[in-house]
């Protein structure tokens, strides 16, 4: 009897081993999930997209201090997240009107960031989102980093998203990753020239304040491709590249699929 509950045990302690992660459970981490194909995955009790070859995605929000839980089939596994310090960032001399919208814009910028969203709850089969991203400006100053809450002209504004590369105007943008063009946009009130890309599964990056724009909705768009020129369209100060990274409405640090330390 005894030798049978060994058996038992080591029988479930290996099965609750099957599902891999890349990534950490950290805030603002993007994790990649690897599981035996036709595996049901949810991830907070919702169902994720799982690929043909067992890979998906998730990612967890800036704030998030509840554990994770991810059910594979009909067993739970429990992470604890690690939280994190974020940076204070002030910028002053920023145009009055890009601070403190006059209400004349709300209709526009309403109807702009509904545009953004729609492109970020795409849920595509493409699988890119498992390979390697690289980073889209060669030798760029990182200028602003994720989660920094920021004090624009004295006034506290909801905390900056994204990873900042500051290099002069007309500098050539990489594309991070293969992916479909979701959203090409020359002139949105907050993020000037605009483009979202969907790596599948509901990861999408989104790159902002670009001067030039070589890229159509619908687009293949491969790895390392030039997809536009750095610029200081939108409420920028000055030329830079700002990127997202998105697992459907969760913002997600860009750091975290580009290795670079903070
Ligand atoms: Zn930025």
């Amino acid at each position: 009897m005894f030798r049978l509950l060994i058996l038992v045990a080591i029988f479930f302690s290996t099965q609750s081993f099957a599902v891999e992660f890349q990534g950490k459970f950290i805030q603002g981490h993007y994790i990649i999930g690897k599981t035996t194909p036709e595996t049901t995955i949810l991830v907070d009790k919702k169902k994720v997209k799982v690929s043909k070859d067992g890979y998906f995605a998730f990612g967890i929000e800036k704030e998030r201090k509840l554990d994770i839980v991810i059910t594979e089939g009909n067993k739970n596994i429990i992470k604890k997240i690690l939280k994190r310090k974020y940076k204070i960032q002030k910028i002053e001399g920023l145009p009055e009107k890009k601070v403190t919208p006059p209400e004349e814009f709300y209709v526009r910028i309403k109807k702009e960031s509904k545009l953004i969203a729609e492109a970020r709850a795409i849920d595509s089969d493409l699988t890119f989102f498992k390979d390697k991203f690289i980073i889209p400006v060669d030798d760029a100053i990182i200028t602003g980093v994720y989660g920094s809450q920021r004090i624009l002209n004295g006034i506290p504004k909801s905390p900056h998203l994204g990873l900042d590369f500051a290099k002069e105007k007309g500098t050539p943008i990489k594309a991070m990753n293969n992916g479909i063009v979701t959203l090409a946009e020359k002139d949105l009130f907050y993020t000037g020239a605009t483009l979202n890309f969907d790596h599948g599964h509901g990861v999408s990056t989104l790159y902002m304040h670009m001067d030039e724009i070589f890229v159509n909705v619908g687009d293949h768009v491969k790895k390392g491709d030039i997809v536009g020129t750095i610029g200081t369209s939108g409420r920028s100060t000055g030329p830079h590249l700002d990127i997202r990274l998105n697992w459907f409405g969760t913002r997600l640090d860009p750091a975290t699929i580009l290795n670079i330390q903070q």
